[in-house]
Order: C-alpha cells, then sequence, then structure tokens
C-alpha cells in the first residue's frame, strides 16, 4: 500500500514517527525542507536568530517512512497523483499535512510590502533587519509595525522589545519605536481576561505602543495608513512592516467533490479524512476539523500533533485491517511568551476547569509542551 505524507510540519512529522516498519505497508515522507521547523519558536529566531529546527531523517530511523526532498507543486485527488519538483506520484493512502500560509486579505500593498513569520527565511529576514536599524548607518525610520494581535504578534513584539533594549544599551543608538496594530478591540481574543491585562501590562512595560480598534488599510514602502473606529485615517511611517493578521490553508489540492470551509481549510470527517475521498486524509492547519459540539478545531501546533499521531496510528490500523478511531480534540492548555522568563497562559485541570498562570511557571510550561514535542517525535 503506497503511502505519501504530504508536509514535516508538527501534523506529518507525527504521523510519520508514530510510524512501525510494517509489511505492506510503503510510506514516503514528502518535504522541501530536510528539516522539521519548531514554527511555534519562530518569533524567537526572528529577534535573536535562535536555532529552531531539526533535520527529519534522524527521526525516521525505526519508522519505515522514507523521506523525498521535493516542493509539492499539486495534489489531484480525482487522478490519485502528487505533481512535485521530482515528478508525479501516484497513491494508495495520502496524508496531506501542508499547513498555512499568510492570509494577507487583500490589503492594498500588504503583500508587497509587509514581511510575514511562516518560514526560518522570514525570521532571518526580520532579524537581519533589526541588526541593520541599529548600526549607526541607517537612515530609515526606526518604526516597526506588526499587524495582529493574536498569539505570534505579541509573542514576537515582546522579543523584538528585548533585542531592541539589548542592542540598543550595546550600541548607544535609540530603540526601535514597536506598534502592535490590532482591528479588533482587544489583543489576544482567545485568552480571559485576566491573562489579557497582564499582558498589557508587560507590553506597556516594554514601552510597545498597542493600538487596537486601528485596521491596517494599506501598506507602502513608507509605512502603513491605519483607520481607527472613529475619526481619520492616520499615516504611520515604518522601517518595517510585518503580518501575522491571519493565515489560510495551502491552496494546493484539487479535487471536483472536494469540500472546503472557511480560510480555505479542507472539510474532514471524524477520521479526518476527506469524505469524498476516503483514501485521503488532511490534518494540522490545512483541516477544518470540528470537536463534537461541531466546533471548528484551532489551528495550533498542539492539534496538529494530536491529528497527526492519531493518523500514524489509524494508517497502521487500515494495514492490519482493523477500524479506525475518530479524532477528539484535546486542548490541554495555551501559552503565550512575553519574552525572556515571562509568559502568561492556562492548563486544563479535571472537570474542564482551567488553571490561569503568569511570569516563570507560565513560561516553564510554554517550555514544558515544547520539551513534550520534541520526545514525541524523537
Ligand atoms: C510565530 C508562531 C508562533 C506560534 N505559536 C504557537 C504556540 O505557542 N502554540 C501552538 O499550538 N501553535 C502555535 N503556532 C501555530 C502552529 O505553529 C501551527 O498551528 C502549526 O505549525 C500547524 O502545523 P501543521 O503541521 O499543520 O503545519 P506546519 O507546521 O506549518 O508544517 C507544514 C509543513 O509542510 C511543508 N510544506 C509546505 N508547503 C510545502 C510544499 N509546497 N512542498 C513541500 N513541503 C511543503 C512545510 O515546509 C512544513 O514543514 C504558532 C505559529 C507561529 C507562526
Amino acid at each position: 500500500m503506497k503511502t505519501l505524507i504530504l508536509g514535516a510540519g508538527y501534523a506529518g512529522l507525527a504521523v510519520a514517527t508514530q510510524l512501525k516498519a510494517t509489511p505492506g505497508l510503503d510510506v514516503a515522507l514528502v518535504e522541501q525542507n530536510p528539516y522539521h521547523t519548531f514554527e511555534t519558536r519562530l518569533h524567537e529566531a526572528a529577534a535573536h536568530n535562535t536555532q529552531v529546527t531539526l533535520p527529519i531523517a534522524p527521526l525516521l530511523r525505526g519508522t519505515g517512512v522514507t523521506m523525498e526532498l521535493a516542493r509539492i507543486i499539486s495534489v489531484d485527488l480525482d487522478a490519485k497523483t502528487v505533481e512535485t519538483s521530482q515528478g508525479v506520484e501516484s497513491y494508495d493512502k495520502l496524508v496531506i499535512a501542508l499547513g498555512s500560509v499568510t492570509n494577507f486579505y487583500r490589503i492594498p500593498g500588504l503583500a508587497d510590502f509587509a514581511s510575514e513569520l511562516k518560514s526560518t527565511e522570514d525570521a532571518s529576514e526580520i532579524y537581519d533587519w533589526i541588526n541593520r536599524a541599529h548600526q549607526a548607518s541607517y537612515t530609515g525610520s526606526r518604526n516597526i509595525v506588526i499587524g495582529g494581535a493574536g498569539l505570534t504578534g505579541v509573542e514576537l513584539v515582546t522579543e523584538i522589545a528585548q533585542r531592541t533594549a539589548d542592542l540598543s544599551g550595546r550600541t548607544g543608538l535609540p530603540k526601535l519605536n514597536i506598534y502592535l496594530v490590532e482591528a479588533g478591540p482587544k489583543i489576544l481574543p482567545v485568552l480571559e481576561e485576566s491573562l489579557r491585562e497582564k499582558t498589557m501590562k508587560v507590553l506597556e512595560g516594554y514601552d510597545i505602543q498597542v493600538l487596537t480598534g486601528h485596521r491596517l488599510m494599506k501598506a507602502s514602502p513608507e509605512g502603513v495608513t491605519l483607520q481607527p473606529l472613529e475619526g481619520e485615517a492616520l499615516e504611520l511611517p515604518a522601517g518595517k512592516i510585518i503580518w501575522t493578521g491571519g493565515i489560510q490553508a495551502q491552496d494546493i489540492v484539487r479535487g471536483e467533490k472536494l469540500e472546503k470551509g472557511p480560510a480555505n481549510r479542507v472539510v474532514v470527517d471524524r477520521a479526518l479524512r476527506v469524505t469524498a475521498y476516503p483514501d485521503v486524509f488532511v490534518i494540522g492547519d490545512m483541516a477544518l476539523a470540528k470537536d463534537s459540539e461541531g466546533k471548528p478545531v484551532p489551528t495550533t501546533a498542539q492539534h496538529a500533533g494530536q491529528q497527526g499521531r492519531l493518523t500514524g496510528k489509524n494508517l497502521m490500523r487500515l494495514a492490519k485491517g482493523e477500524e479506525l478511531k475518530a479524532y477528539e480534540p484535546n486542548t490541554l492548555g495555551e501559552f503565550v511568551s512575553l519574552g525572556g522568563l515571562m509568559a502568561v497562559g492556562w492548563m486544563k485541570l479535571p472537570w474542564n476547569q482551567k488553571l490561569a498562570m503568569t511570569g516563570g511557571i507560565a513560561h516553564i510550561m510554554k517550555r514544558a509542551t515544547e520539551w513534550r514535542w520534541r520526545q514525541s517525535i524523537e
């Protein structure tokens, strides 16, 4: 049974590392990079050049999975083929785990003039700009505008705040002026109020200007145009614009009977298969999986990993002729790092209670979730 796993992110790598060499199961993992990216730590790489990748090949020992280094160009579910930079391959079973791309919402100029934070290349480009902006020869604007005050935006601004304070102290040059712009009324809408208040205090302590209720209308080489809820639009000059305000699923899969939901996510059944194409699993950020109440499962590394582990086990079950198990999402907690040893978040307790945490303990919990992920794939 020829099985292809597309993408070695949190979802795809979890599938591959669950597998054990099994007669009759011929599995290849197709990925454009020879390494796995800890996407949840890209903000650290953007500010501090932290190493956030891990070579994939050693992780596949004992799994029976072979690695194919190739860029996927398109997937045709009706023809059961995958076109890659290396040629066209057919499959019996397919797992699509190609993650998401930035959604610029067609805001004029944004895709052309804003950086994004989805890859190590993006992180390096931001890191290089921060360094350049702290050289005496730099004459551009010292304003850095981050659009989108969700998890990624908030984690990024706090790391940049630490980095600019450090560089300014060393060079004697002024710090960057950091603006966090959000169209909605509050930052981190998924968090409870007390954690949001704590986060706001931390951001204020870093001198970060938080502009909630400001819609980013346009980006240009000079800066951004913002529309506040009331009053005139305002022009904010910027030396650097970074957009973390939205994602959408990769638009790479074709199929006459393919059903997609909001943000291009592919509708899947309880076993994470595409209903009209039961040989195809879609998992991670690309999938529109639902919980038992019918609510869409969040696009997070935590859920991508859970879906991957289940799919790996389900592939083994299929090879043995056993029944597939259904996906039951389990949100164990959420932690937002706020630079250095500071974080906020909550963890799930029995009977669906939540334990809110701030400071060093939340930071340790955040690190623990990253450590658990590494343990699960190594
Ligand atoms: C800065 C940042 C911080 C975050 N923090 C958190 C957090 O604290 N907690 C949390 O739970 N989630 C967090 N997330 C979200 C989380 O990273 C994603 O939900 C998660 O990565 C989704 O996993 P995935 O496997 O679906 O996709 P990905 O991890 O994005 O993996 C997709 C894989 O497919 C490969 N690929 C893509 N296109 C192609 C192609 N055409 N050809 C070949 N290969 C391809 C990619 O190289 C990649 O390896 C954060 C995201 C960002 C950007």
